[in-house]
């Protein structure tokens, strides 16, 4: 069958009044960035508290609704028939054929359900039901009408076409990014980043990215997959702004001067600082990390907390109780996993202590940074001025 619309369904509540154009806008937005790497011509346009995507010409069907199915805010989307208006009688047949090619197997029940958006057209919505539905059951005798819980429901939407649509691919839910502002992300190599990143970008939340790399104890390969992930993630997210930071020096004066069992905590203390400040410079309302309670050292509630002590705005940790697997569940179905398992080094398991201290206190910790001062703060400012900015944009 050929399709030449996609009407898109989306979630009502809470979006009334004002609220319902800031979304229903950023929906289109959203919509339009997905579609934007897929062959073909897609119109994307709003009609009376509706979305569609009309499609222009030849396209890739599988590859449209793959890429719809990615954007958050979505509920359903209804693949649509457009029929040329050619009179009712034309209409009917129009509509048994579609049911013929729709529905090989004609041992169900259906139910019309007409909508005129264009008044004027001759017949009520109720007329055009029991007409069409007449058409249905004598065309295809194993058809039966149910008008409470109809196998399909098919819709027959009277604009200045006839628009014909039984099915329904469920979409992603969630709200459309841009409707809730941003969050700064600490994106690392691993597996649970990327997740919280779009866990938290589901809800209507943009992203920007930062990533601590330590050349040359960490190669361009590992930061290169760091980008590739953030491609993944932007699929949903939308363009994400991604800082990488140069963390060599900051991680070697740690080394140098500060206990070794409480390395990853400081390490993430400065991780922190740093992902705050550029947070704060484009205004980000707080940041994402991929910690899970319990799952290594530094992520005990000891751990979290001591990496807590030095955020000034809230942290989101979208994954903080779950298992692994359910994380690596997660990454299966949003496409990161492959590319999270490849093995190359992360610059918190290089200066790693064989005993971390799982129980730091946080005034131990912060007395443990004082051996830093005088030294640290230049290194910082090194590290924010030489920071590189790639913008990830990709939508495949
Ligand atoms: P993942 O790396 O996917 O988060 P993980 O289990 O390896 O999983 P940790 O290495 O303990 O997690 O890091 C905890 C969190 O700190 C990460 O989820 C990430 O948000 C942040 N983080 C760790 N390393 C980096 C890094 N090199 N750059 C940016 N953020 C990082
Ligand atoms: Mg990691």
């Amino acid at each position: 069958m050929r399709y030449h619309t996609f009407l898109i369904k989306y979630g009502e509540i809470g979006i009334k009044g004002k609220n319902r154009y800031l979304f229903e806008d950023a929906l289109v937005r959203q919509v339009r960035f997905a579609l934007k790497d897929v062959d073909g011509r897609f119109e994307v346009h709003k009609s009376q508290a509706r979305i569609y995507v009309d499609c222009e010409g030849d396209y890739d069907y599988e590859d449209t609704v793959e890429h719809l199915k990615r954007v958050f805010g979505i509920v359903g989307i209804c693949p649509v028939v457009r029929m040329e208006d050619r009179g009712f009688e034309q209409l009917k047949k129009d509509v048994v054929s579609y049911m013929d090619e729709a529905y090989p197997d004609k041992n169900l029940t259906f139910k019309v359900e007409a909508r005129r958006a264009r008044k004027s057209y001759p017949l009520t919505s109720m007329e055009i039901n029991c007409d069409l539905g007449e058409a249905i059951l004598n065309a295809f005798p194993g058809t039966k009408v149910d008008v409470h819980h109809p196998d399909v429901l098919l819709n027959v939407e009277v604009r200045n076409e006839i628009y014909v649509y039984s099915q329904i691919i469920p979409g992603a839910g969630g709200m459309p990014v841009g409707t809730n502002g941003k969050a700064m992300l600490l994106l690392s190599g691993g597996i649970d980043s990327p997740v919280a990143g779009y866990m938290i970008s589901k809800r209507g939340v943009g992203i920007e990215a930062v990533y601590f790399h330590a050349p040359p104890y960490t190669s361009e390969r590992a930061k290169q997959k760091v980008v590739d992930l953030a491609k993944i993630v932007s699929r949903y997210a939308g363009p994400v702004k991604l800082y990488v930071v140069n963390f060599t020096d900051i991680q070697l004066s740690i080394y140098d001067q500060c206990p070794h069992d409480e390395l990853t905590i400081i390490m993430r203390r400065y991780m922190m600082r740093i992902a705050e400040h550029f947070a704060k410079k484009d205004g980000c309302l707080g940041l994402i990390t991929g910690e899970s309670i319990g799952q290594v050292a530094s992520q005990t509630m000891q751990s979290l907390a001591a990496t807590n002590d030095v955020c000034t705005i809230p942290v989101y940790r979208p994954v903080i109780g779950f298992d692994k697997q359910e994380i690596v569940d997660i990454a299966e179905k949003i496409g990161t996993y492959e590319t999270s398992i490849q093995p190359f080094e992360d610059c918190c398991t290089i200066f790693v202590a064989k005993h971390p201290v799982t129980k730091p206190n946080v005034e131990v910790i912060r007395r443990s940074e004082e051996r830093l001062s005088g030294k640290i703060e230049e290194l910082m400012e090194t590290a924010l001025q030489t920071a590189e900015l790639i913008e990830v944009k990709q939508s495949v």
